[in-house]
């Protein structure tokens, strides 16, 4: 079944035989890392691969020397393969740099392609508007002879950059401004990360992409909605470079989400400029980022299922991505207990130390357990007590009781407090054989709070995150207006259980009643930890 209009149209393609086999694409251009946009169109076009058996392209989309690089090539890969796809061929276009000049020339000697020595900006002034058509140029009707002969010195290097361009010649009163005179190649003097110095005259994207996915043998050529209006020039240039059974392009609706910069230019400024620390800082809303960050891929791939393909625009709610997020690490995640700003309890009856068995994580038993020491002295969450509680409050007060999680349950003493009105500690007695099991583990207490054994808790900073974007004030959409100066809060001084000293980096928690948190760094005894996400839906699931 057909989850989308693409995947529909595959369908139908296929059971009129129109195409053997399904090949699509993913052609990033080398000019950044790729970000949450960039994995939903991976999701359509190594979807299609894998749903119905055909093949996907890896290609460079590198036709514009001056913006790309090999850091970027090699992040592309790293980011693809860690969402779970794999491609069959990996492409450049500039691979099909000679090709693609050769179809250049075929074009001229049919009359469909002439140089033109008007500059940008003659060009654009010259170009028309939707209400008005554009004027012809006065080099629109050089001999076949001529534009051969200029265009081959424009290769050699003959004449300087943008003082002549190659056009393909269509029609200047078209109604579709991409059809009157687009410029299909210029000059560019700039070395290529792949092909280095050998070319000195580039295709533009029009007439390289329908070129590269026709010689590659793409069916579906997957795009945004952007290039709709460039549809018909598509077709044209397949048509008139001879393509037999040519690709077709279709167009879904891109990504959008609130607050979110999903530009690959606009994310590289804010690593140029020092907002974040570099194109995977876990504030970044790119595939590196987001694993920096400790998103499972699974999560990510969910998600782009879930936000669906349409034919039009919309933005989604990030809590969207955070449910996804959230649904994947309530499966996965080990529970731990962890306190960010401790509070000294200490248990006047405790015996001797002993040891706890808590649930790895209580949605899969067979996930197993590990231990904690409990003993005399333990930390909770400051937050846990309170001396004049609120309303609804089901934790420690004084006169109370609260059940330890995994272990007994406290009764309070008494306390001491600095001249602040700061609680320095707590004195509890536990209540004897009140575990789970005990005879007295039916006692009605508040609420279950957790703890840490002071001689043995680890010491953590927590990292929490942001948006980088605050909302738009008043309409203003201004990226620059709209960092969020507090995107990142760090907390030092946090404890958790020793038990995760053993655990490796990267992996992922929930600490209990607080939120995911990914195991980031071990040093020195000491761990740093990023906040992944909430444990509660911001939002209401429909
Ligand atoms: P950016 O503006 O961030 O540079 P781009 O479209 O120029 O994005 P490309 O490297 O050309 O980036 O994109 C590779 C593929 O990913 C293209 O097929 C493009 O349509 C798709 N893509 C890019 N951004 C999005 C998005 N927000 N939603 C869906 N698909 C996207
Ligand atoms: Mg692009």
């Amino acid at each position: 079944m057909a989850n989308n209009f693409i995947e529909a149209i595959v369908e139908n393609d296929l059971e009129n035989n129109v195409h053997e086999e399904i090949l699509t694409r993913f052609p990033p251009e080398p000019n950044g890392y790729l970000h949450i946009g960039h994995a939903k169109s991976l999701c359509i076009n190594f979807g299609i691969k894998e749903k119905y058996h055909g093949k996907c392209n890896l290609r460079y989309d590198d036709t514009n020397p001056t913006k790309e690089d090999v850091e970027y090539v090699e992040s592309i890969k790293e980011d693809i393969r860690w969402l779970g796809f794999e491609w069959d061929k990996e492409c450049y276009a500039s691979d099909y740099f000679e090709e693609t000049y050769q179809l250049a020339l075929k074009l001229i000697k049919q009359g469909d392609a002439y140089v033109c020595d008007l500059s940008a900006e003659e060009i654009k002034a010259t170009r028309g508007s939707l209400t008005e058509p554009g004027t012809e140029s006065p080099y629109r009707n050089r001999s076949v002879e001529e534009n051969l002969k200029l265009f081959t010195e424009m290769r050699e290097g003959k004449y300087p950059d943008g003082s002549k361009v190659l056009r393909a010649k269509i029609d200047m009163s078209s109604s579709n401004l991409n059809m009157r005179d687009p410029v299909i190649y210029r000059i560019l003097r700039a070395t290529h990360h792949h092909t280095g110095d050998a070319w000195l005259i580039y295709p533009m994207y029009d007439f390289a992409h329908p070129i590269e996915d026709a010689l590659e043998g793409i069916t579906h050529s997957i795009c945004t909605l952007e290039f709709e209006d460039h549809r018909p020039l598509y077709d044209w240039v397949t048509e008139h470079c001879g393509f037999v059974n040519p690709p077709h392009q279709y167009e879904f609706a891109r990504l959008n989400i609130k607050n979110t910069i999903m530009s690959k230019r606009y994310l590289k400024k804010l690593v140029d400029t020092g907002v974040v620390e570099g194109w995977d800082d876990p504030r970044m809303p790119t595939i590196s980022g987001m694993r920096m960050r400790g998103y499972p891929a699974e999560a990510i791939r969910e998600f782009c299922s879930v936000v669906g393909v349409a034919k039009a625009n919309s933005e989604v709610d990030p809590a969207v991505l955070e449910h996804c997020v959230r649904d994947v690490l309530n499966d996965s995640a080990d529970r731990v207990m962890a306190v960010e700003d401790p509070l000294l309890i200490v248990i006047e009856n405790a015996g001797e130390r002993e040891t706890i068995t808590l649930v790895n994580n209580p949605n899969h038993p067979e996930n197993g357990t590990h231990e904690i020491p409990f003993e005399k002295e333990i930390y909770i969450e400051r937050s846990d007590f309170a001396v004049v509680p609120p309303p609804k409050y089901h934790r420690l007060v004084p006169g109370g009781m609260v059940r330890l999680k995994g272990a007994y349950i406290l009764r309070y003493l008494s306390h001491e407090e600095d001249e602040n009105g700061k609680v320095l500690f707590v004195r509890c007695e536990l209540i004897p054989d009140s575990k789970e099991g005990g005879v007295n583990a039916g006692i009605k207490v508040k609420g279950v709070v957790q703890w840490v054994p002071k001689s043995c808790a680890v010491s953590a900073t927590l990292n929490k995150y942001e948006s980088l974007l605050l909302d738009e004030v008043d309409g203003n959409k201004q990226f620059d207006d709209r960092i969020n100066p507090e995107s990142l809060k760090t907390v030092e001084g946090a404890l958790v259980e020793p038990w995760v000293m053993d655990k490796n980096v990267g992996d992922r928690f929930q600490f209990m009643r607080s939120a995911y948190y990914k195991l980031a760094k071990k040093q020195d005894g000491k761990l740093l930890f990023y906040r992944i996400v909430g444990l509660k839906d911001s939002f209401n699931k429909q």
